[in-house]
This record gives structure tokens, C-alpha cells and sequence, in this order.
């Protein structure tokens, strides 16, 4: 086969001819179709079938892929206060109705996905964020929640693991409520109106969400590892070591007033503890031994299919995928969660689907997905990696999640480290503002262009942490001084975007121009657009944190019960001075590796300079290079994963297993300083340093 010159591929035409679809901004449309349809996980099959029928119409290959999963569907639930055995004040569970949003007039159940089925009447005590300082501080007060209910504010980590430390410490229930204090400066306490007159929070809303515990195993939580397709029987284990048994309801924060002001002036104040915006409660802990509340919540759990929907645009070398995911189940109408991800998924579709329909084939195969089922758990990703794990660490090059792709204007990135560059360079293609590119505004808003960690919580979940496919998250989002992102209320609806999330449906466009570039980026460049540099720099960073809190007479102590006999006679502390000097080898070699794919890449583009014996060195020494590139990421896994949570595999990154949503990074090191396991900390130590070895090789 003869060497197609990357030079003679028109890749600024076609990037020009994607941006020129994409001057007709269709995102409203979608937004529109999709926040009217019916989603919830488990029932959205019709939107299933007209998302599959709109890739095909943009001239994509689709498909339906379906996993049989565990899910819970609300029967009926309902909160009050207690008095001497007699009800005084009963919530309602429901948002209003306003006028001007016609989305609020459905009435969407307010349930926690996976909460316990339970009927509890309780006294129940404040527990701030419920984060694993909050119980502490508890415990340290000598406030005992066994048998009570726990009243915990959203807000810090994952909802799923306030249930868990609070089920763990013996709660008999949980009741979730909304705090306006963590809206920033919008709120109705600094004089703005509420939604739908203004940009503060409506009191009523409620945020749904799922209780799993994320950190501890993403996925169906009966089938840790593997996934089940329709007609397959493989058994299923118990579903309580990722979901709580205690039934839990999420409440606004108008309903919570009149319960929580009830334990004003009992049990302790906290110092950090008492700055919020429930109306007349004082933050004290209580509990108040004269008020109880019942709890009452009924779920129906059952095994129902979660249908993905795959759209394919073959490349030219199909063994190269570059696969580009968003979420299309939700709670409520949910314009931005996941909505605004799925009108750019579209318009991605369209701009890249307009281009194969004038005859453009991409040089790596591109895949979109719709997951179905993330809400729950990231049910549908996960499955379908799951599934396919063997194939997809073979074949996919990265993977691009979107998901709230758009609740205000600032850009928020988050990624491996082998995607920064890449993240950069495409954003300084754009215009942001009149005066500014995209990347001038990313600059702004994020340190000087400091791309976050990926931690969980949306579906980049799987591709990163359980197969080491290197992974961004990519989203606009608001600051303390934006409109209020209802998150996972009704309130987030169609009306809401168009009048305060996204007017003109801007950002859309923006984020389907941006995310557009940055796939033909990774589809079409021969050389492939990963860079190793920033992941050195991210190691050396990482590892001396993780070496600054362990313990000195760690550090000095000898390696004896190291199963290694080179270890048998040095400390800790060696190996440490023996990483480090590596991590420094790792740095100048990557520095190397990366200016030579970047002169491969050069040579590419002037293919026609080349001899011809240079055009033949040159592509070997491209598919060396793109073939480490496309395996780095793999490096970090471990196949026997971390400890107590064996699904999470990559050593670097992983959910933190006290907040879930931010991650940690070095887990198992940091983990084991943590629980005070000397033996595990030396076990991954030694583990990182062959990692490092492998790397410098
Ligand atoms: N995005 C979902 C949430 O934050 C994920 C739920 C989960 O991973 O369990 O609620
Ligand atoms: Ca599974
Ligand atoms: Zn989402
Ligand atoms: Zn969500």
C-alpha cells in the first residue's frame, strides 16, 4: 500500500468545512426534543430509538447495545415531623409549579435511585456535609447516631457517600437537603429573585440523584467486573456492598426548615458548621429528644435493560478509535445534566456526518455513545466497557466525555495528563470573545491553564480508572456570580437554558465547535496527539505529595518483609531517592520522546521534501511511536486493582474514596498512609517504582 502523505490530506479544509456546519447552531432543537422526552433510565426507549435514527440520518452506522441491569423505581415516600407520636408538619416532596416553565408542570417523583425501602420514625441530628470529618466531629462530640436520622446538606462529596459513613455509624435513615449557602453570591439572602423571576434557586427545588457508593464500584452493583446482556444468564452477587439498605430522601430547602429549626439550642454548635441559609435554623446538631421524624420511602428494584446507543464513522484504520461519550438518561427535564451534552453530541454528529457525506473517511475510526443509565451509576459505560474490556484496551486511543457540556460560560477541563496538550492547542483554534480565544479564557479561568484531575461521577469513569484509556471531561460552566444551576431539579429545564443557563444557545456552539476540532485532531493527525511530558511532570508532583505524609520512622525503616531479595538490606527512604531519580530520568525522556513526535508530526506536513528513504524511515518510526503513545496510559494499571475496591485499577488516578466526584491521586500509596499499613504502602511503592522502570526502559 503506498504512504499517504499526511500533506496531502486537506486537514484544514476539513476542519473548515466542520466549522462551517456548524455556523447553523441546531443545538436548541435538540435541547428541546430531548428535555421533553420521557428518561429516566429503564423508560426512555422512544428517545433510545429517535437518537438512533438521528445518527443514522446524519449518515452514521448505529446500533442499539443493551445490558440488563439492577435499578430502583420510587413507589412512594413522604417526610414528617414528629411530636409525641403525632405528625406536625408533613413536606411535601415536590416542587412548585411556575409559570413561564412549562416543564415544571410534570411532576417528577423526588427519590433517591438505590436508597433502602424503609419506614423509620427517628430523632435526628445535623450532620453539616456529612464527609468523613463531619462524623468524626460527631463521634469526637459523643453524638451517637445509631438508630436516629441522620439530616445531612448536599454539597462537598458524593451523595452516595454521606449514606455510607452515616449507614456505617448505624443511621437508621438519611434525609438529603439543598443548602442556598452553596450557590455562591446568587442567592435570594443577597436580594436576587428566585427562579423563574431571577437567577436564584427556587426554594422548592429538590436534587435527585443516585445513592450508590460510587467510589467503592461504579456499574450495575450485581455484577462487580462483567456485564450481562439480554438473554445471558450469569448470576449476580449482592447488591449492598455498593448500595445502601436505609432508606434515604432528598428534600429542598424550604421543606427542611420547619424540621431542622426544631433542634436550635440542642446538642453542640460546630464552629465550621453554622454558616448556611435555612431560614431560622440556628445549626446547632441537636438532637432535640421531644421531635422525630418519619422517614418513609418504597422502591421498587428490579432488572431492566439499559439501551446504549453506538454511532459509528469507520476510519481508515479501524484499529484506532477515538470514542466520544454523553449520558442520555436523566432525573427531571435536565437541559444541562445530560441534555446540553446531548444536543452537542448531535451537532457533532451532524457537522462530522456532513463531512462523510462529501466523501471524508477519518484516518481513525470515530464512535459515539449515548450511555444509558449514568445517573444510577454510570451504568451503561461501565457496562459496555466492561464487556468489551479486551477490545477496548486494544483499540481505543481516547476517550471524550461530555456530560453538563454547558451551565454557564466558563470552560472547565479535566483530563489525563497525555490530553493536555492536545486540550490546549485545539482550544487556542476558537474564538471565545471578540477579544479573546478559547484558550486565552481557559487561561483565565483556571490558574493559567491548569487541567483538573479526573476524579468520578460522569461516564469517563470506566475508560480511565478500570481500562487506563486516556480520558477528558470537557464542560462550560458557572461561577459564584452565575445564575443558579439547578442541578438535578426540575428546574433544570429547557426554559431555564434558553433564559439564564445559555441565551442563543452560545455555548452549545462554541462547545460543538471545540469538541468537533479536537476529535479531527485525534482522528485525523498521524502522529498521534498524545504527549508523555505532562504526565511526568503530574508524577513527580504526585509522588511528592504522597512522600510528604509518610511517616519518618517509615521512611527509615528497612524493607525486610519485602518479598524482592534486592530489597532485603535498604529503607524506604532508598527506594523513594531511587523513584525520585527515575521520575527525573522519566521527565528528560519524555521531554525527548515528545519533541521527536512532534519532528515526526513536522515531517509529516512536509512530506513533499522528503526522500523517498525518509518518507520510509519516517513511517516506521510514526508507528513506533504512535504505538507507545496509544499503550502509555496502559502502563499504570494494576490488574489486581486497590485495596477493597479491586475495580479501580489505574495507580494514579482513581475516585477518592472519601468524596467520590474529586479524585485521588497515588491512591494506593496515599490510602495506605492514611490507614496507617505500612507493609501496603512499601507494596505500592515498590509497585510504582517497576511502573517507572517499565517507562524508562
Ligand atoms: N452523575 C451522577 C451523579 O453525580 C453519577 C452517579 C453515580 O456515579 O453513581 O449523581
Ligand atoms: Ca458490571
Ligand atoms: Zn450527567
Ligand atoms: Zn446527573
Amino acid at each position: 500500500n503506498a504512504v499517504v502523505p499526511q500533506s496531502a490530506l486537506p486537514r484544514d479544509v476539513i476542519a473548515r468545512a466542520y466549522l462551517s456546519t456548524l455556523q447553523t447552531n441546531l443545538a436548541s432543537n435538540w435541547s428541546r426534543k430531548y428535555s421533553g422526552s420521557k428518561q429516566l433510565a429503564g423508560t426512555n426507549l422512544a428517545m433510545v430509538n429517535w437518537t438512533r435514527d438521528q445518527f443514522e440520518e446524519f449518515g452514521l452506522k448505529a446500533t442499539i447495545d443493551q445490558y440488563v441491569s439492577y435499578v430502583s423505581y420510587p413507589e412512594s415516600q413522604s417526610l414528617s415531623l414528629v411530636k409525641s407520636g403525632k405528625p406536625v408538619y408533613q413536606a411535601t416532596l415536590k416542587e412548585d409549579y411556575v409559570k413561564g416553565d412549562p416543564d415544571t408542570k410534570t411532576f417528577v417523583p423526588a427519590f433517591l435511585g438505590y436508597a433502602g425501602s424503609g419506614n423509620v420514625t427517628a430523632s435526628y441530628v445535623f450532620c453539616n456535609y456529612g464527609t468523613h470529618e463531619d462524623f468524626d466531629i460527631l463521634d469526637s462530640l459523643g453524638i451517637d447516631l445509631k438508630g436516629k436520622v441522620a439530616v445531612i446538606r448536599y454539597g462537598e462529596i458524593f451523595r452516595g457517600l454521606k449514606v455510607k459513613f452515616a449507614q456505617d455509624r448505624g443511621a437508621s435513615a438519611v434525609v438529603l437537603f439543598t443548602d442556598p449557602v452553596d450557590d455562591g453570591n446568587i442567592t435570594e439572602a443577597n436580594g436576587y429573585k428566585t427562579y423563574p423571576d431571577g437567577p436564584a434557586r427556587n426554594p422548592s427545588s429538590i436534587q435527585r440523584g443516585s445513592v450508590q457508593f460510587l467510589s467503592q464500584l461504579p456499574g450495575d452493583p450485581t455484577t462487580p467486573g462483567y456485564a450481562v446482556k439480554p438473554g445471558e444468564n450469569k448470576s449476580r452477587s449482592d447488591p449492598y456492598l455498593s448500595t445502601p439498605k436505609i432508606p434515604v430522601l432528598p428534600v429542598s430547602s424550604r421543606e427542611i426548615a420547619p424540621i431542622l429549626t426544631k433542634l436550635n439550642g440542642y446538642g453542640s454548635k460546630v464552629a465550621n458548621w453554622t454558616k448556611g441559609l435555612i431560614e431560622g435554623f440556628d445549626y446547632s446538631t441537636g438532637p432535640n429528644p421531644n421531635y422525630s421524624i418519619n422517614v418513609y420511602s418504597k422502591q421498587n428494584y428490579t432488572y431492566t435493560p439499559m439501551n446504549n446507543v453506538l454511532a459509528k464513522i469507520e476510519g481508515h484504520n479501524s484499529h484506532e478509535v477515538i470514542i466520544i461519550g454523553n449520558h442520555h438518561d436523566s432525573w427531571t427535564p435536565s437541559a444541562g445534566d445530560p441534555h446540553s451534552g446531548s444536543a452537542v453530541l448531535l451537532e457533532l454528529a451532524r457537522g462530522l456526518g456532513q463531512l462523510a457525506k462529501i466523501g471524508w473517511k477519518p484516518q481513525r475510526t470515530i464512535l459515539f455513545a449515548s450511555w444509558d443509565g449514568e445517573e444510577y451509576g454510570l451504568l451503561g459505560s461501565t457496562e459496555y466497557g466492561e464487556y468489551y474490556s479486551d477490545l477496548l484496551k486494544k483499540n481505543t486511543v481516547a476517550y471524550i466525555n461530555l456530560d453538563l457540556a454547558v451551565a454557564g460560560s466558563n470552560l472547565h477541563l479535566g483530563s489525563s495528563p497525555l490530553l493536555y496538550d492536545v486540550l490546549k492547542d485545539t482550544a487556542a483554534l476558537l474564538p471565545y470573545s471578540d477579544t479573546q480565544s478559547l484558550l486565552q479564557h481557559y487561561r483565565s479561568v483556571s490558574g493559567g491553564g491548569h487541567i483538573a484531575n479526573l476524579g468520578s461521577g460522569s461516564d469517563f469513569t470506566v475508560f480511565l480508572d478500570h481500562l487506563g484509556i486516556p480520558s477528558a471531561d470537557l464542560g462550560f460552566e458557572g461561577d459564584l456570580n452565575s445564575a443558579v444551576y439547578q442541578y438535578h431539579s426540575i428546574f433544570d429545564s429547557f426554559t431555564w437554558m434558553e433564559k439564564y443557563g445559555d441565551p442563543g444557545f452560545k455555548y452549545h456552539n462554541l462547545m460543538s465547535k471545540y469538541v468537533g476540532l479536537l476529535v479531527l485532531k485525534l482522528s485525523e493527525t498521524k502522529v498521534l496527539p498524545l504527549r508523555t511530558r505532562p504526565y511526568s511532570m503530574k508524577l513527580q508532583e504526585f509522588f511528592d505529595k504522597a512522600v510528604s505524609e509518610v511517616p519518618e520512622e517509615w521512611l527509615q525503616s528497612k524493607v525486610f518483609n519485602s518479598s524482592c531479595p534486592h530489597h532485603k538490606n535498604i529503607t524506604v527512604s532508598n527506594i523513594v531517592d531511587n523513584v525520585k531519580l527515575k521520575l527525573g530520568k522519566l521527565s528528560s525522556k519524555t521531554t525527548a520522546f515528545d519533541s521527536g513526535a512532534n519532528g515526526q508530526q513536522y515531517d509529516f506536513d512536509h512530506w513533499d521534501d522528503l526522500s523517498y528513504w525518509q518518507k520510509f524511515k519516517l513511517e516506521w518510526a510514526v508507528k513506533r511511536t504512535n504505538f507507545w503513545l496509544k499503550f502509555y496510559e496502559r502502563f499504570f494499571l494494576r490488574e489486581e486493582g486497590l485495596k477493597g475496591r479491586p475495580w479501580f485499577k489505574h495507580i494514579v488516578f482513581a475516585s477518592g474514596r472519601y468524596t467520590g466526584y474529586s479524585g485521588q491521586q497515588l491512591p494506593a500509596m496515599l490510602e495506605a498512609v492514611e490507614d496507617g499499613e505500612r507493609d501496603d504502602f512499601v507494596d505500592n511503592l515498590v509497585y510504582f517504582d517497576k511502573v517507572i522502570s517499565r517507562l524508562i526502559a
